[in-house]
């Protein structure tokens, strides 16, 4: 649906407190789910043993101003709303659409739950919830899943010569950033309009973490993942331009899967993504027939993961006033005087901090490649360290 408001949130609240499955009509019609389907569902929860289990079946649109497209984003609020243990179940739409699985509080481990589902039932919604019910009282969801062959894990990486390997050690790493992560992203929630430097309930604080970081990583692996396989079953044209660009998007790839592979904090995987972003726009430019040179397009000083065109702006911070690469939406809000309410932030301790106030190594010193166009450049002769990242040890920003 276009956007979920908060009458449909009340709806949604309701639903949950009561049967605990909420199916927004639409996404019943469109995934063929039935009366029966639902009566499954609503069984299924009210049978459940170890978890407090709650479904919402709806597409969260990508242009949602709140939800941005993620379940995950949606389950949070949900949360923060109700409060308690729960395990929310629902659906994603960014890069494959699959179910999802978050859970807050004391719940069964979630790892591989999702994934089992997808694999056992990829064509029918009703039976993958109803399998995410039994995958939780069985506790055996990792043990299914390590037996799935890599191929059928990911079915990209037979044509393409990656090892499946590296990629199933990308996936260990979510583990282990759950125990020691230590900055995290946030984005600000614009239902309540937080100033600069608030500080957060630390249960709050331990929901939007989870659920902001599992999703952040999870789609920063999607999109690398999608650059390599358009790379590995691609071609560029034989122009010099097409073959400058390719190279672009072969070394771009590379840092991201290098990022990804080390021990990546939030600021590392968000670095990842504009990397996977700049690499698929230089393989695009690529394969168009006739390429002109392709250089990187600054990406939103305020946000990196901001898409669309950009525009300088002046923006005055604490003495200082620097021009900016901004977004639509931010230089709209710097020229009528405002902060820009979606700057990306990371929690530090318990506070959020603009991501430019840190000292993030390559990554500030860039703006994320914004105000440094060569951000390959930039990691390089910052050397491997700032590929590892180094958490958020200072607060005085040197990009603004
Ligand atoms: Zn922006």
């Amino acid at each position: 649906m276009d956007e979920i408001t908060d009458a449909t949130i009340a709806e949604i609240e309701q639903e949950l407190a009561g049967d605990g499955v909420w199916i927004e009509p639409s996404f019943a019609t469109t995934h063929g789910i039935s009366a029966a389907d639902e009566a499954r569902i609503e069984e299924a929860v009210a049978s459940t043993g170890r978890a407090d289990l709650k479904v919402v079946l709806v597409e969260v649109d990508s242009g949602d101003d709140r939800f941005q497209g993620s379940f995950a984003n949606l389950s949070a609020w949900l949360h923060d709303d109700a409060g308690g243990d729960a395990t929310y179940v629902g659906w994603n739409r960014w890069s494959e659409p699959e179910l999802s699985v978050q859970a807050f509080g004391d719940q069964p481990g979630t790892m591989s739950v999702a994934n089992v589902a997808n694999h056992e039932h990829p064509d029918d919604v009703a039976d993958q919830v109803v399998r995410v019910q039994e995958l939780l009282d069985d506790g055996n969801a990792d043990a299914l899943w390590a037996e799935v062959p890599d191929d059928e894990k990911y079915s990209w990486t037979a044509d393409e010569g990656v090892q499946a390997s590296e990629v199933v050690g990308g996936l260990g790493i979510v583990v282990a950033l759950a125990v020691v992560v230590a900055a995290i992203v946030a984005w600000r929630r614009r239902r309540r309009a937080r100033p600069s430097g608030f500080t957060l309930p630390a249960t709050v604080l331990h929901t939007v973490r989870a659920a902001e970081d599992r999703r952040l990583r999870q789609q920063a692996d999607a999109e690398v993942l999608a650059l390599g396989e358009a790379i590995g079953s691609g071609e560029p044209g034989d122009s010099a331009h097409a073959l400058d660009a390719w190279q672009q998007a072969l070394d771009h790839y590379a840092a991201a899967r290098s990022v990804l592979s080390q021990a990546a904090v939030p600021a590392d995987v968000v670095g990842a993504l504009v990397l996977a972003r700049r690499g698929d726009e230089a393989r695009s430019r690529a394969q168009q027939r006739k390429p002109s040179a392709w250089t990187p397009r600054p990406a939103c000083w305020f946000n990196p993961l901001h898409e669309g065109r950009t525009s300088e702006v002046a923006w005055r911070d604490a003495d200082r006033e620097v021009d900016v690469p901004a977004c639509a939406a931010c230089a709209a809000d710097v020229r009528d005087g405002r902060e820009p309410r979606d700057i990306l932030d990371l929690i530090e301790g318990d506070r959020t901090v603009h991501y430019f106030r840190l000292d993030l190594g390559a990554w500030t010193r860039t703006g994320y490649g914004s105000l440094e166009p060569d951000l390959l450049g930039a990691l390089r002769s910052s050397g491997k360290g700032a590929l590892r990242g180094r958490g958020t040890r200072g607060r005085r920003g040197t990009a603004g």
